[in-house]
């Protein structure tokens, strides 16, 4: 078995000497546990700030995996079977089976299980809950969303269409700006060749927007804030532009703008909803099965290049989710 260890906490961007590649021992599985080998695993963006809060120096990378059973002593995971683990960035893991998620039963054979990391799975529920449990997205509603050709952001852009929604969508690429135009978004902006945010912004929506999804945060939101309609409502859902800043961020901050567009702002993490999962994983699918959600993969090939797609990753190299075949 093969595992990345975080060898020191990150400074700045993480780089490739943050990380050792380890043989580990595996014990034999006991009552109750399996021995699960890893097919797809994800490299995300919370990595970067939760290995900090979450993790010492030493141990293995923070992550999800679809991982198939390959030794059982556990009735209710069969050898064979796939299942969602947060195994960190391991090969092979044994673990207590009720620790896992197994795959649904009814899983299409014609849709990669590599979805049940993206958007049938953490990042997809972050962007349905987002819109409907924070932002109560309504039908006709102006929506923004930024990193909108990302794994939630492609998936918020692609519900708020089927919700009959005007989207505009901002990312950090041409290429990227035209697969937000294959997927149906009215308006988009790339953020990095804009000769001004604001204006752009602007002429995307002249009326301003009722909802905003916002992954970015730092200078964008600042700018984005002043275009809000009055009484907008922000989703705060990540902040990418901030996971690498070696100081806490103290502003800019709009708050006058929040004051007087009376604004209502509110962080999420999407394991707030967790009881909805299930349910809500079946609404996602039936909306891939349909065609209605299109799902891009950013696919890197081998476990040895696990580090080089986090570091892309938050480069933004992906289009689409992020995924590490091994
Ligand atoms: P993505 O697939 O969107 O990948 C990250 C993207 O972020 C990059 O491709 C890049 O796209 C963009 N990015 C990187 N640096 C910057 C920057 N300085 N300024 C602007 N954009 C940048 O990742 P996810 O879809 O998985 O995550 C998107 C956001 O959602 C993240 O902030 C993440 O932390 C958050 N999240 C929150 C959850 C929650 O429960 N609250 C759950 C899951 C994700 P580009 O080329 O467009 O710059």
């Amino acid at each position: 078995a093969q595992a990345w260890v975080l060898t020191q906490h990150f400074h700045g961007f993480p780089t490739d000497s943050d990380f050792e590649l380890r043989v580990e021992q595996l014990p034999e599985p006991r009552d109750g546990e399996v021995l699960l080998e890893a097919v797809f695993l994800s490299v995300d963006p919370y990595m970067r700030p939760f290995s900090r809060v979450r993790m010492k120096e030493g141990e293995v990378m923070i992550g999800t995996q679809v991982a198939k059973v390959i030794q059982s002593n556990s009735p209710a995971l069969p050898v064979g079977r796939h299942v969602v683990g947060r195994c960190g960035w391991r090969t092979h893991t044994v673990c207590d089976a009720t620790d896992l998620i197994p795959i649904m039963e009814d899983w299409p054979e014609e849709v990669s299980l590599s979805l049940a990391l993206g958007a049938v799975g953490m990042p997809g529920l972050t962007a349905l809950y987002g819109l409907e449990e924070v932002l109560g997205l309504q039908a006709g509603e102006t929506l923004l969303v930024n990193a909108a050709a990302g794994a939630v952001g492609s998936v918020v852009g692609q519900i708020a269409k089927i919700k009959g929604c005007r989207v505009v969508g901002s990312a950090g690429s041409d290429a990227k700006v035209a697969f937000l135009r294959e997927l149906g978004f009215d308006r988009t902006l790339n953020y990095k060749t804009v000769a001004s945010l604001d204006q752009a912004l602007r002429e995307a929506a002249p009326d301003g927007y009722d909802c905003y999804f916002e992954n970015v945060g730092g200078p964008f939101s600042s700018v984005a804030l002043q275009q809000m309609k009055d009484f907008g409502r922000i989703a705060v859902c990540g902040g990418i532009s901030l996971y690498n800043d070696t100081t806490p961020q103290t502003g800019p901050y709009p708050h006058l703008t929040m004051i007087f567009k009376q604004l209502k702002m509110e962080g999420f993490m999407q394991s707030r909803w967790e009881h909805k999962h299930p349910e809500s994983l079946k609404r996602l699918m039936a909306w891939v099965k349909e065609g209605k959600l299109q799902c891009r993969e950013h696919i890197t090939e081998g476990f040895a290049n696990m580090p080089a797609a986090f570091i892309g990753m938050l480069q933004g190299e992906n289009i689409g989710k992020a995924i590490i075949k091994v």
